[in-house]
């Protein structure tokens, strides 16, 4: 690439109700395209097993995520479950975008809008929706990560945002996998592609 060609950073957002597939989509999407930076938020929710700090999130305690928000150093943040925080530092985006890469966030609706807000011109919002509420209980139901009654407040939580559907820019059914992945690389390719 001529690194003296002007670059504008562009950003993508998916977002959908907890449990219908939009973090797998995100991976997928990150794989393929070398063009691709993951905004990683910053949380005080506890670590997953498989999840590596840095990488996945920032793991901070609820006090350094507060003195960040003092600081002003969040674009967003949400109380996504009671206690638990989640925000996107204003650092991140620059530090994705000076590598020349766009950003691609994996990130709830209310924070997708604020984002969406934010970067009206050079953004991209999919809402990512399973085929129905009935499947995406199946399927958040179906996750050995969480105890029961953080599980019934995600599926309560996922209830509501499934009515934010026509807020955003596209939407995609996560039915089948495969197809799904392949609707996702078309919105990715016509908008950062041209
Ligand atoms: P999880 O605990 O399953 O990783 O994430 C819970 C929810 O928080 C998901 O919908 C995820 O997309 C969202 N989330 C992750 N990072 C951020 C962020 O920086 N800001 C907001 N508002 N939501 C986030």
């Amino acid at each position: 690439m001529d690194t003296n060609e002007k670059f504008e950073g562009k950003i993508i957002i998916f977002t959908a109700p907890s449990g219908s597939g939009k973090t797998t989509i995100v991976r997928h999407l990150l794989h393929k395209y070398a063009f691709l930076g993951f905004s990683v938020s910053a949380t005080n929710r506890p670590k997953r097993e498989k999840e590596v700090d840095g990488k996945d999130y920032y793991f901070l305690n609820e006090e350094k995520f507060r003195r960040k928000v003092e600081e002003g150093a969040f674009v967003e943040w949400e109380e996504v479950y009671p206690g638990k925080f989640y925000g996107t530092l204003k650092v991140e985006i620059e530090r994705i975008w000076s590598k020349r890469k766009h950003v691609i966030f994996d990130i709830e609706v209310k924070g997708a809008t604020n984002i969406k807000k934010l970067f009206p011109d050079n953004s991209l919002a999919i809402f990512v929706r399973p085929p129905s509420i009935a499947e995406l209980r199946k399927r958040l139901l179906g996750r050995q990560t969480e105890s029961d009654e953080m599980l019934l407040k995600r599926l309560a939580r996922a209830e509501e945002e499934m009515t934010y559907e026509n807020t955003f820019d596209k939407v995609l059914i996560n039915d089948l996998l495969e197809v799904a992945l392949e609707e996702a690389e078309q919105f990715v390719e016509s908008f950062c592609i041209i």
